[in-house]
């Protein structure tokens, strides 16, 4: 057993003082007691204002070999960037990419992480991904991703793509199922890269197999206008209306982006309880566009939020540009209360028993939150607050980040020779 004991935490009923936490040794909270005044002897103290962990919903670690790179054009010149670093990952690559780049996530509060992992080739890769998480010490929900195809069309991939694919879905649920199997660790859910990169039927058999096991189901959904279109052109029918009418909707399901959905899109995504994943500081890097987070909040969708390509690693950043992109399309403010941006970050996560023993501390006393509320310091975290104000991170217990520090990595010099290595 561990036990913390923070000066102030957010609990499921608001701000509290003196909060002793309890941490089973299944990495799980076994008591949350507040009012005591001072830390008891066996308690590390925390201060500032204690969280629940931060969730990234949608991540692609090797991504953040790109980050600052200049580029022009759109999208998909972007993607021939992307496709150039592949050619260069094998599994020691990307275990150290991977694993800096999850050091960077934990030192911003983040202490589970959705990979959305579709580089199966060659053997090894998707261990690399779990072993990076160990060394990190972050939660991982490997989404084993299905990519079977380059297009509507059933254009052959190319060969940057042939390192995606399984060959069918079969093979990919045989392969999923031995990296589960080799990872009791790890969370093993399932993605479809996309309504353009897997059939119909495939779609439908990846959600399947995820439902079988209870785990998560990802997709990327209306990302890009021309994946409408195409997908408009070869089915008659939008990606969401696809991906409904094969049964793939409902509340184990996230659909990641939602950028460019139609009114329609929207009820079927709410009606059916469909998380939706905003990425917004890579949507705006990628210039996809701005993504209709109220209508979906409204529809009945849980909001998440993802790094993505770790353009920026910073959750408070993604959930505030929920709020502040809509603001500047829609010329209205107050859309997504304080409240509901973070709960977007933390995936809804609530520190009460026999939820995950993951905490992040967030420092109240620097430059960006002076002036908050102690007692009400949600709407200053949203308004202003950066991955740089998280002090300390608990996960499953452990406590992985101390005073800003990673405990067992120097993750700024792991990041500089693992970017290095790939360029
Ligand atoms: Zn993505």
């Amino acid at each position: 057993m561990t036990r913390y004991w923070a000066a102030r935490a957010l609990l499921p009923d608001g701000v509290a003082t003196g909060v002793v936490f309890d941490c089973g040794h299944d990495g799980r909270l076994t008591a949350v007691r507040p009012g005591a005044d001072a830390a008891p002897a066996d308690a590390t103290a925390l201060g500032g204002i204690v969280l629940p962990g931060l969730v990234d919903a949608h991540s692609h670690a090797f991504h953040r070999a790109l980050r600052g790179r200049a580029g022009g054009g759109d999208f998909w010149a972007w993607r021939t960037e992307m496709y150039a670093l592949v050619d260069r990952l094998d599994p020691e690559r990307l275990v150290t990419l991977a694993a800096a780049a999850f050091g960077e996530l934990v030192l911003a509060g983040v202490t589970t992480v959705h990979e959305f992992h579709y580089l199966h080739q060659p053997t090894g890769m998707d261990d690399a991904v779990c072993e990076a998480a160990r060394r990190a010490g972050i939660r991982l929900v490997l989404l084993d991703t299905c990519y079977l195809r380059a297009g509507f069309e059933g254009e052959s991939l190319d060969p940057v793509q042939r390192r995606f694919s399984d060959g069918d879905v079969e093979r990919w649920a045989t392969r999923a199922e031995k990296v589960a199997a080799d990872n009791p660790d790890v969370t093993v859910g399932a993605a479809a890269h996309s309504v353009r990169a897997v059939d119909p039927a495939s779609l439908g058999a990846v959600a399947a197999w995820a439902r079988a096991r209870d785990a998560p189901f990802h997709l990327h959904l209306s990302e890009q206008p021309a994946e409408n279109e195409a997908c408009l052109a070869a089915t008659g029918r939008t990606p969401a209306r696809l991906a409904h009418d094969h049964g793939v909707l409902g509340p184990l399901t996230t659909a990641v982006h939602c950028t460019h959905v139609t009114a329609a899109d929207v009820a079927l995504l709410g009606e059916s309880g469909t998380a939706a994943c905003l990425c917004p500081t890579t949507e705006r890097d990628l210039a996809d566009g701005i993504g209709p987070a109220a209508a979906l909040a409204a529809a009945g969708c849980p909001l998440r939020v993802g790094s993505d390509s770790h353009a920026v690693a910073d959750l408070f950043e993604e959930a505030r540009a929920i709020e502040m992109d809509e603001r500047l399309a829609t010329g209205r403010r107050g859309l997504h209360p304080p409240e509901a941006l973070l709960a977007a970050a933390t995936a809804g996560a609530a520190l009460r028993p026999g939820e995950p023993a993951d905490l992040c501390a967030v420092g109240l006393d620097g430059v960006r939150p002076a002036g908050a509320d102690p007692d009400d310091p949600v709407p200053m975290l949203m308004a202003a607050v950066t991955a740089a104000d998280v002090t300390d991170v608990v996960v499953a217990g452990r406590h992985v980040v101390r005073n800003g520090a990673h405990a067992a990595m120097d993750v700024a010099a792991e990041l500089r020779a693992a970017v290095t290595a790939v360029r």
